[in-house]
């Protein structure tokens, strides 16, 4: 496997593009906003640079790494010899089955397609196909040249041929892959996301303030990030699209997103971002500052 297609550059669409040239695969990033595509270039070189800098890269791998890596806001050209589709666009049921109806339209017929969703039903993605047995899900952690973890989701359709494919390529990657079956949130996000729910109803019912909180689970429980801050790295919007997935698919109100959190994204506070969440990154590059602490 050679040719690579990713699609969203967002936060993880760049990282992921990043992981699979830095490893040797020509890369594809599509994403409709042609501003979205420069910045995730740029988040790219950043991420290579920061690499360099603290010597897990040789300064020669960083113009290699970005040469591999084309760029288009055209998915039918961007797709047209993909052996595998990595999709990372916005966490939304609809907007997914609509890019895995065109990428069945248009890559080859024996393409792998497979989803970053971090909770959307691979199952429920694959139906949108004609080639239910070759959409899986391949879950990367942020930040992805970074963190380790791949969460590989099986859908009801998924083949094992497919699945030992990506579990294959995961450690290619330099990741550890995990496999899990097709249920809301998987096990990432299944465990992860009640746990920011829970931060966030604590601060909403004013048990804590923010540092505090995260000051709790970092001393007291060992966490590298409090989660209030992981929160705001994750991106508010999607920490609510997960609770949502979460809560429509097991009808239990347990899962029922806080309040505060529905407003914090209504109110556009979207955190590291759009500049401010549960903390605020416009002024300083506080943001930059904190994860370097992570890579
Ligand atoms: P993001 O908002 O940072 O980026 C999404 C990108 O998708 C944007 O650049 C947007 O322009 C692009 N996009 C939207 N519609 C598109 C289309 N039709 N075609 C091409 N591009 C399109 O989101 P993100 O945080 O990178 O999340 C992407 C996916 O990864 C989601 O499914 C999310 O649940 C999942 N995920 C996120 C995290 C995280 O920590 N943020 C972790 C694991 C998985």
């Amino acid at each position: 496997m050679e040719n690579i297609a990713v699609i969203g550059a967002g936060t993880m669409g760049n990282g992921i593009a990043h992981v699979f040239a830095q490893h040797g695969f020509n890369v594809q990033l599509i994403d409709i906003s042609e501003d979205s595509l420069k910045r995730g270039m740029s988040a790219i070189q950043n991420n290579l640079d920061r690499m360099v800098a603290k010597g897990v890269l040789k300064t020669e791998n960083v113009q290699q790494t970005l040469s591999r890596i084309k760029t288009t806001s055209d998915l039918i050209q961007g797709v047209r010899h993909a052996e595998l589709v990595v999709e990372a666009a916005t966490e939304d049921i609809s907007l997914k089955k609509k890019i895995f109806r065109e990428l069945d339209a248009h890559c080859p017929p024996d393409a792998i397609l497979a989803t970053n969703t971090s909770s959307i039903s691979i199952t429920e993605i694959g139906a949108a196909t004609n080639r239910g047995s070759q959409v899986i899900g391949m879950h990367f952690m942020n930040p992805v040249p970074v963190m380790k973890l791949v969460e590989v989701i099986r859908g009801y359709n998924t083949s094992d041929a497919v699945t030992q494919k990506i579990l294959e390529l995961s450690v290619i990657l330099g990741k550890t892959p995990t496999e899990v079956n097709d249920y809301p949130g998987f096990i990432a996000n299944r465990i992860l996301m009640p746990m920011i729910n829970e931060s966030i109803e604590s601060l909403y019912c004013g048990v804590a303030g923010v540092q505090e909180i995260d000051t709790v689970m970092k001393l007291g429980m060992g966490h590298p990030m409090g989660p209030l801050q992981l929160a705001d790295f994750i991106g508010l919007d999607v920490c609510l699209s997960i609770l949502e997935v979460l809560y429509n698919g097991f009808k239990n109100p347990k899962y029922a997103p806080c309040p505060l959190l529905v407003k914090m994204v209504m109110a556009g506070k979207l955190g590291v971002k759009s500049g401010e969440g549960f903390y605020d990154y416009s002024q300083s590059r506080k943001a930059e500052k904190i994860a370097a602490q992570f890579s």
